[in-house]
């Protein structure tokens, strides 16, 4: 379970402190899918890296499966968050040097894993994004639904409990997108991973089980009106 509990965050501009976020809550429950969204610099990926541990919050604590991740050193949440989070953001992030094989490889380097056991785990999750006669592509061969796939394999090599995607659809056509969206509902279902979702899109956020929109740093649970 992922709790946020009286969360603010406000970033420094200068001289200026902007306020992204203020005296947020959530709680998101183990095996739950979520999307998060709200208008273009409402925090929504503010927030997710937050809950990813990527950031640290001014106020508030964030509850993970009963750690505090807000009181860990930089150290133990890096350790944390290598164990625990797989990420997945809009434009890849994939390493262009390297295969498909050798980029889900990537985090299993800072494990005790031997070669073979690498091997055989990253084997298996190119299988489930269906990727299995791509393992010696680099990212340039492949197209971006593909590439995204590839990320996906990535995220979930390590066997994370949490998911966070940041608009992982965002840069996909249709049909791609559509993929995306259908391998993340299989995390979900199938290897019951709690999957945190931020889009602009209803479409995708519709697979979720609860969507929540930010706007102005406040969480709602109905979505904004439709201006007329
Ligand atoms: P988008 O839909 O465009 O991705 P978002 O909802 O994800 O937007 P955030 O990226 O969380 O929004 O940003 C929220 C606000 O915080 C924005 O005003 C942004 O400019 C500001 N901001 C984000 N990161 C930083 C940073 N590292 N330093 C300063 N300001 C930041
Ligand atoms: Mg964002």
């Amino acid at each position: 379970m992922v709790e946020v509990n009286n969360v603010s965050k406000s970033y420094q501009r200068g001289s200026q402190i902007i306020p992204v976020l203020d005296d947020i809550s959530l709680i998101i429950a183990e095996g739950e899918f979520i999307a998060l969204m709200g208008p273009s610099g409402s925090g929504k990926s503010t927030l997710l890296n937050l809950i990813a541990g990527i950031d640290t919050p001014d106020q508030g604590r964030l509850l993970v499966n009963d750690i505090d991740i807000t009181t860990l050193s930089e150290r133990s949440l890096a350790q944390w968050r290598a164990e625990n989070v797989g990420f997945i953001f809009q434009f890849y992030n994939l390493m262009p040097v390297l295969t498909a094989f050798e980029n889900v490889e990537l985090p299993l380097l800072l494990t005790d894993l031997s070669r073979k056991e690498r091997r055989e785990h990253v084997e298996l999750v190119l299988a489930i994004v269906g990727l299995q006669d791509r393992m010696d592509h680099y990212p340039s061969q492949l197209s971006g639904g593909q590439q995204q796939r590839v990320a996906i394999a990535r995220a979930v090599v390590t066997d994370p409990t949490i998911i966070v995607a940041d608009e992982p659809t965002g840069d996909l056509d249709r049909v791609a997108a559509r993929e995306v969206l259908n391998l993340l509902q299989r995390l979900n279902r199938e290897l019951h991973k709690t999957v945190i979702m931020v889009t602009h899109d209803q479409l995708a956020a519709e697979r979720a089980h609860v969507i929540r929109h930010l706007d102005k740093g406040v969480l709602n649970n109905q979505p904004p009106p439709v201006p007329s």
